[in-house]
């Protein structure tokens, strides 16, 4: 063995001599010269690239891929003679002042180096390099640990109460105690030994708490009545330059060594992380052949494919044709979710009394994407604060359903259901898109306050029963056509709430609904109808992952029409009490909404047509809200009547046409001084 591990260690100079660790090595000694100062322990970090190492020489690949801690004494008994040959830090005396943290580059893709945080049972007595993936759904705040420390005998006569011989170095997993305690003898006299509290090193250390991106299947719709669950997570600790490297909600893959944390009775398992890589799922590279046969039977017209798609999502919940305007809501909604900061969203109220269908569908829905999320009621919608389990007693972030549905859906459920303090924190948090935690020093053992912002990329959905709310409340008495009453909720919250959707009584508790409610109760595995094999539940997971990551551009057309829209609306939604009924945010939303259609009907440019369909939605949704306009839509407007054949399609391309016709004479007679494109004039 001495021989082999002599053999290794001229491979190890070799190696960094080729890779230019050597170079980056000389670089950290001279800085750490320069500063005169002398120190416990000087660490270095030493990047390693497996497969060139193995080339290199396989016995050392395989020692540090599957020895890494032992590994690490080759090369610090390499650096050491480095230094001492070349002086490189004058103030170091021994060998076991060197600390060396290897970090590899990646690992071979073998299923032997995965490690699963689902899997049991969970290896951590191998103290070997594993790759492994998760979603952060908790994170503490950053704290001090200690890098290492110097020992000195008690006995003055003893040659070790003096000098570096005793000098401790965190390893991989271990805790506090491990690396600092007062039970330690000298090993010459066996006097008690005391640390040098003026040699402490310390450095940064973040606990985080991770899950397998499978546990958010559990939050989906499918757990609907379970709401007794508890989350398994990982305990994985980012030391030093890692230490805030990891945002929560976010997926990453790491790199790590897997050990087991003794606090108390308490044993947890958990990954010692070298190094950290976000994980960005990538959307399929096609669509169905079933979508693209749709996609060119309808390339006649910009509003059929999307109209189609509409009226036969969800077969599976509720018969094909009817909620048409809820479900190309909801589509729309489906592919304006993206992890960007700064995206367009999409967030969606439905009216309705029939809570249960309503339900359904919204559940069914967000099972689509990958991070829709159920929130659980017995759960915090929002990030919450509490302390550490690890016995730290610092603040830890909670993630909570909104930031585990970070790039895809959060649905909340029934509005009504809500506190009022948590109206009023989702009104705030849909006004900024981020939210702000408190962390008070007293309580978590820190020095000051701190306050923690946390920005919130997710779609919220939600619906209010109005059966419910009407007996709960005192209707107002006065109501302009079109309007509803929703007084049961703060104006200011429906404002922010991108649409709403309320599906006129026409398309509800109809025969086929019944019928096939019936249906479902008595065999829940039927199929239905033809176009639920056609268009399976995957293939439109599959179209909308693709529609999704589609980069859409606004044309200048549509913008003109979207503009002269909202500047007509603005003049003519206005109450001598509070001036204008349209807020900026209606223009964010218009414009989400016509990207979202083009995404939807697979383009890449935004056109008037897209502008229409957005335009038509928001002034519904502004008509419940504040009752008709002068622009004096149709109730039902996007899906005036049933789309049974061929003829029903051209009828309604008509129907849409003359809309637009309408909605530019609204915008020459309302907002003058707009020039918009008038060639059907
Ligand atoms: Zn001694």
């Amino acid at each position: 063995m001495q021989e082999e591990i002599q053999k290794m260690k001229e491979i190890v100079l070799i190696y960094l001599d080729r890779s230019g660790g050597l170079q980056k090595f000389v670089h950290d000694c001279k800085k750490y010269n320069e500063s005169k100062q002398s120190y416990a322990v000087y660490r270095f970090v030493i990047s390693i690239n497996p497969s060139d190492i193995a080339e290199l020489d396989a016995t050392l690949g395989n020692y540090i891929l599957h020895n890494p801690i032992k590994a690490a004494e080759v090369f610090q008994s390499v650096c050491f003679v480095a230094i001492k040959t070349l002086s490189l830090i004058e103030q170091l005396q021994t060998e076991a002042q060197i600390s060396i943290l290897l970090k590899p580059t990646h690992l071979p893709s073998l299923p032997s180096y995965v490690h699963s945080l689902s899997a049991f049972p969970f290896n951590y007595t191998s103290h070997r390099f594993y790759m492994s993936e998760g979603i952060v759904i908790a994170m503490g705040i950053v704290t001090k640990y200690t890098q290492g420390a110097r020992f000195l005998c008690t006995e003055e006569t003893c040659p070790f109460s003096e000098g570096f011989r005793y000098i401790r170095v965190h390893l991989p997993g271990a805790t506090e105690s491990a690396t600092v305690r007062n039970d330690f003898v000298c090993s010459l006299c066996s006097s008690p030994l005391q640390e040098d509290m003026t040699f402490r090193v310390l450095g940064d250390k973040q606990i985080v708490e991770m899950i397998d991106a499978k546990v958010l299947n559990a939050l989906k719709g499918y757990s609907n009545n379970k709401s007794h669950f508890r989350i398994q997570t990982f305990t994985v600790f980012l030391r030093d330059e890692l230490a805030n490297r990891m945002t929560i909600g976010n997926h990453y893959k790491i790199i790590g060594i897997p050990t087991c944390v003794q606090n108390g009775p308490q044993a947890t398992a958990c990954i010692e992380v070298s190094s950290v890589q976000l994980c960005k799922p990538n959307g399929p590279s096609f669509i169905g052949e079933n979508f693209k046969y749709l996609l060119s039977l309808t390339s006649n017209s910009c509003w059929r494919f999307t109209a189609l798609l509409a009226n036969i999502f969800a077969s599976q919940v509720v018969p094909p044709g009817t909620y048409n305007t809820l479900k190309l809501a909801i589509l729309l909604s489906l592919v304006q979710t993206c992890e960007k900061e700064s995206a367009d969203y999409l967030d969606l109220l439905v009216v309705t009394s029939d809570t249960l269908v309503i339900d359904r569908l919204l559940n069914y829905s967000i099972c689509l994407l990958p991070r829709g999320i159920r929130h659980p009621s017995s759960s915090d919608i929002f990030p919450s604060v509490s302390k550490d389990k690890h016995g730290t007693g610092s603040a830890t972030i909670q993630a909570c359903s909104v930031l585990l549905a970070k790039g895809g859906i959060c649905y909340i459920g029934d509005l009504s259901s809500y506190k009022k303090d948590k109206l009023e924190l989702l009104q705030s948090v849909l006004e900024s898109r981020t939210t702000t935690l408190f962390i008070p020093g007293k309580k978590y053992g820190a020095e000051a306050d701190q306050q923690v912002t946390l920005s919130v990329q997710t779609n919220f959905w939600s619906y209010i029963d109005m059966d419910s709310s009407s007996k709960k409340h005192i209707p107002k008495d006065s109501f302009l056509i079109g309007q509803m009453d929703l007084s049961l909720l703060p104006p200011n919250l429906l404002d922010v709430f991108g649409l709403l959707i309320y599906e006129f009584p026409s398309c509800r508790l109809s025969f086929p609904l019944v019928h096939h409610v019936l249906k479902r109760a008595i065999n829940p595995e039927a199929t239905l109808y033809r176009v639920s094999q056609q268009f399976r539940t995957q293939d439109y997971e599959e179209f909308i992952l693709f529609a999704k990551n589609l980069h859409v551009e606004m044309s200048s057309e549509a913008e003109n029409l979207i503009q002269g829209y909202y500047l007509a609306s603005r003049r003519v939604r206005r109450d001598s009490m509070h001036g204008s009924n349209l807020s900026a945010s209606a223009l964010k939303i218009l414009i989400s909404l016509s990207k979202a259609h083009t995404k939807l009907s697979l383009r890449k440019k935004v056109l008037e047509e897209d502008a229409l369909i957005a335009i038509l939605l928001l002034e519904s949704s502004l008509t419940l809200k504040h009752g008709k306009s002068a622009l004096c839509i149709e109730p039902n407007a996007v899906f005036p009547f049933d789309l049974s054949d061929e003829n029903s399609l051209q009828q309604r391309d008509i129907y849409l046409q003359k809309c637009h016709h309408h909605l530019l004479q609204f915008i020459s007679a309302y907002g003058p001084g707009i020039h918009v494109n008038t060639k059907e004039e």
